[in-house]
């Protein structure tokens, strides 16, 4: 049996219908930038994620890198980031000329730890950047009160976390002062090519993601600020706001696939992931740790079943921030973790063969 890591077609399938009219109506528009699609949308999505705006833009990255321009993050200033995430965090503080100051993680959560942060505080730290990894909220009230204490804000990398809910509630409002969204395919909400959003309730740093998203305009022709153009196309915002009212459902779907993972495989060597009870994850990725990590996963490749590491290499070892930092917990992270197939998408006999293999690695 092979099982695929995700089946982005299995997903266009089930909703075929409902998209193809949606994308349609887009086309028989005439309108294709900015209009009532992503309006529509931007409404819709700041309900679903309980915050009073919602700002649609090109990219995840992009929703980073405006967020921290609005927040008027400049050269010079740091910038708190953990030091397990995709590169695409740090990325964004690059972009505005910051300095990414990392933060290792809890190793069950595998999210910053609130206790770590005061250390790597400074008189040019301008925000904390905290990433709700593998669609497990981190630490937000504890982040919030160290973000607090020391008069910076807190920005949410929510990418992976689109419907994960921290003591019951939804993540895109306060305490963060601004969380940025990807819409890449593979993520819980995924359009059909690239996407992103910024959900806050302050409603003047609204106004300004507004402005830079769009050349810095309000008025035609008229540049208020240096922006760029970072738009949320409106095919893919009428595809997400289908979608949109799917991700509840599919993401119970891929609770149940993890529900069956941490039952099926609490007895075998594998490490599970680590739920706090204040956590409702959206299960983005389901991922293990195993110091045969190799191991394990040439034994599910050789039983048909994909799965992938995320990451291979954590930002500190990447050319582009080569600086030798010394950052254990990540290295150790990322020699041992292995993402299992997950996702609204997967059969219940796909699970049962990737649990036998896993199974086998103990036998
Ligand atoms: C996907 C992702 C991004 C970047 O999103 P893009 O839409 O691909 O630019 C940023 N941060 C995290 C944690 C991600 O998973």
């Amino acid at each position: 049996m092979n099982v695929r890591f995700v089946d982005l077609a299995a997903a266009y399938r089930e909703l075929a219908e409902e998209i193809d009219s949606a994308i349609a109506g887009v086309l028989r528009s005439g309108w294709y930038v900015l209009g009532p699609e992503v309006e529509a949308f931007e409404q819709e999505f700041a309900t679903y994620t309980g915050a009073a705006r919602c700002i649609g833009v090109g990219n995840g990255l992009d929703a980073l890198t405006l967020i921290l321009r609005g927040l008027e993050v400049r050269g010079g200033q740091e910038v708190i980031v953990p030091s397990n995430t995709y590169v695409a965090t740090w990325l964004a503080v690059s972009l505005v000329g910051a300095v990414p100051v990392p933060v290792e993680p809890d190793i069950g959560t595998y999210n910053l730890d609130p206790g770590k942060i005061a250390a790597a505080l400074s008189a040019d730290t301008a925000a904390i950047l905290a990433v709700h990894l593998y669609g497990q909220p981190f630490d937000l009230e504890g982040i919030a009160a160290v973000a607090r204490q020391n008069g910076v804000p807190l920005v949410a990398d929510g990418a992976q976390a689109h419907g994960a809910l921290y003591r019951g509630a939804a993540l895109g409002g306060a305490p963060s002062r601004a969380t940025a969204w990807s819409f890449y395919p593979t993520k819980n909400l995924g359009a059909f090519g690239d996407g992103g959003a910024v959900t806050t309730d302050d409603e003047e740093l609204a106004g300004r993601l507004r402005l830079l998203r769009n050349y810095g305009t309000k008025e035609k022709y008229v540049s208020d600020r240096i922006g760029v153009n970072s738009r949320l196309d409106e095919i893919q915002a009428a595809v997400l706001r289908v979608k949109l009212r799917y991700l509840d459902r599919w993401n119970g779907r891929r609770k149940a696939v993890a529900d069956r993972y941490l039952d099926d495989l609490a007895a075998t060597s594998v490490i599970l992931p680590t739920v706090p009870e204040w956590a409702e994850p959206a299960w983005h990725l389901f991922v293990v740790r195993s110091e045969q990590r190799d191991a394990l996963r040439r034994r599910l490749h050789a039983g048909g079943v994909e799965a992938l590491v995320h990451y291979p290499r954590p930002p500190h070892r990447q050319a582009a921030y080569g600086v030798g930092l010394s950052l254990p917990i990540a290295d150790r992270i990322h020699a041992e973790v292995l993402s299992l197939p997950i996702g609204p998408h997967l059969g219940g006999d796909e699970v049962d063969h990737v649990v036998s293999l896993v199974r086998e690695m103990d036998g």
